[in-house]
C-alpha cells in the first residue's frame, strides 16, 4: 500500500470566548492545516498540525504549509509504514517535524483502516479507554483563576494546568495560592505552566514562597540551561514542555536527571511514532508525561487521545485538547470532547474520525 494523493486543506478555528492567553501569546482563531492521504488501494487517511499562533514554538501555520509543499511529490508512491515514511520524510526535509506529522498521523489513521485496527492498537495496545484529560487556564486574576479551577474539578478534571508568567511574580504567587485554597483535599494534581515565561528569579521566588503547594513547575524558564540553574534550588518538581524539541533532547533530559516529568506535543516530536518512542524512554526512566498538541480540531484531538490511552496510568499526565475552546467538530458523530475531565477513546479503526471534508474547501496544495 503506497501514497496515491497527497490533499492539504486550511480551515479556520476560532477560539471560543477568546483570546486565549498565555504568558508570550494571545490567539482569537488559529489557522489549521488538514492533510489527507489516498493510497493506491483507495484507502483515505487524515492527519493535521495546527501550531498556536507564531510565538509559542519554532512553528507557524505558513511554515507548515510550506513544509508539505516541499516533501509532497517526494512522498507519492512512498509506502505507509510510518517509521519508513518518517525516515522518507527526512531524506526530502531536514526539521520541520510539525509538518512532517500531519503525514504521519494520516498514515497510522489509514494502517488502522487497512486492519482494523484502532491506531491506540498499533501504538502498542490500549491501558486505559477513558483517557485522563486535564483543563489549562489561560493566564489569569487569582479570583478569575480560583473560580475556573473549582468548576473544572467539580466537572471531574483529575488536573489542572494553571498558565502564569509575563508579568510581577506577586500576581502568580496569588494565583497558586488563591487556587489551592479552593482545591486542596480533592484530590487534583495542580501544574503551574510558565511557557518560558519566567525569569529564573521569578521561578525561585514562586517555588521558595510555595513551598506548602504540590504542583510541578512546567517550563517555567526560556532555556534548559535556565532549568538546570533552578533545578537544584526548587521546592517542586520541574517538568519540560517547549524546550522537549525532539527525541534527543527528550533522552537527554532524563538521562541527566535535568527534569521529572514532560509536557509533550505529537507534532513538536514529529508524530505518532516518535511519540511513541518517547513514551516509551519515559516509562524506562518513571518519567510522568503529558499527550498534547497545541493545538487543532477533531483530527489532532483524535492523534492525541490515542497515544495518551497507551500511556501506563500511574504516568499518565493526561490529553490536553483545544476543544473546549472550539465549536463544533469535523465529524458530527464522533468528534473527540471531553466529558467529565476525562476524553473517550474512538471506538472506529484508525483514528475513528471521519471529518467532512465538504467543510474545508478546495485543498490548497495537491500532489500525486
Ligand atoms: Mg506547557
Amino acid at each position: 500500500m503506497k501514497i496515491k494523493e497527497i490533499h492539504v486543506y486550511a480551515h479556520d478555528l476560532p477560539v471560543k470566548n477568546g483570546p486565549y492567553t498565555m504568558a508570550n501569546a494571545k490567539v482569537w482563531a488559529l489557522d489549521t492545516t488538514l492533510v489527507k492521504i489516498v493510497t493506491d488501494t483507495g484507502l483515505v487517511g487524515w492527519g493535521e498540525t495546527c501550531p498556536v499562533g507564531s510565538t509559542y514554538a519554532p512553528s507557524h501555520t505558513k511554515g507548515a504549509r510550506a513544509a508539505l509543499d516541499e516533501m509532497g511529490q517526494g512522498l507519492i508512491g512512498a509506502p505507509l509504514h510510518p517509521l519508513s515514511l518518517r525516515r522518507k520524510m527526512e531524506s526530502l526535509l531536514n526539521g520541520h517535524r510539525y509538518a512532517k506529522a500531519a503525514i504521519d498521523i494520516a498514515a497510522y489513521d489509514i494502517m488502522g483502516k487497512a486492519t482494523g485496527l484502532r491506531v491506540a492498537e498499533l501504538l502498542g495496545g490500549v491501558a486505559q479507554e477513558n483517557v485522563p484529560s486535564y483543563f489549562a487556564t489561560g493566564v489569569g486574576e487569582p479570583d478569575e483563576i480560583a473560580r475556573v479551577a473549582a468548576e473544572k474539578v467539580a466537572e471531574g478534571y483529575p488536573r489542572l494546568q494553571i498558565k502564569i508568567g509575563g508579568r510581577p511574580v506577586e500576581v502568580d504567587i496569588a494565583v497558586m495560592r488563591k487556587v489551592w485554597e479552593v482545591i486542596r483535599g480533592k484530590g487534583v494534581r495542580l501544574a503551574a505552566d510558565g511557557n518560558r515565561g519566567l525569569p529564573t528569579r521569578d521561578a525561585l521566588r514562586l517555588s521558595r514562597e510555595c513551598p506548602d503547594i504540590p504542583f510541578i513547575l512546567e517550563q517555567p524558564c526560556n532555556t534548559i540551561e535556565e532549568l538546570a540553574a533552578i533545578r537544584g534550588q526548587v521546592h517542586h518538581g520541574i517538568y519540560m514542555d517547549e524546550n522537549s524539541e525532539d527525541l534527543a533532547t527528550v533522552i537527554r533530559a532524563a538521562g541527566q536527571g535535568l527534569v521529572d516529568g514532560f509536557g509533550m506535543k505529537v507534532t513538536r516530536i514529529g508524530g505518532l511514532q516518535q511519540m511513541a518512542a518517547f513514551r516509551d524512554v519515559c516509562e524506562a526512566r518513571s518519567l510522568p508525561h503529558t499527550c498534547d498538541d497545541a493545538w487543532g480540531g477533531d483530527i489532532m484531538a483524535a492523534a492525541c487521545t490515542h497515544i495518551g490511552a497507551t500511556v501506563a496510568p500511574r504516568l499518565n499526565e493526561g490529553v490536553w485538547l483545544a476543544a473546549p475552546y472550539i465549536e463544533g467538530h469535523y465529524d458530527a458523530k464522533n468528534g473527540i470532547d471531553i466529558i467529565g475531565g476525562h476524553i473517550k477513546l474512538p471506538e472506529g479503526p484508525g483514528l475513528g474520525v471521519v471529518p467532512d471534508e465538504g467543510a474545508f474547501g478546495n485543498p490548497v496544495l495537491s500532489f500525486g
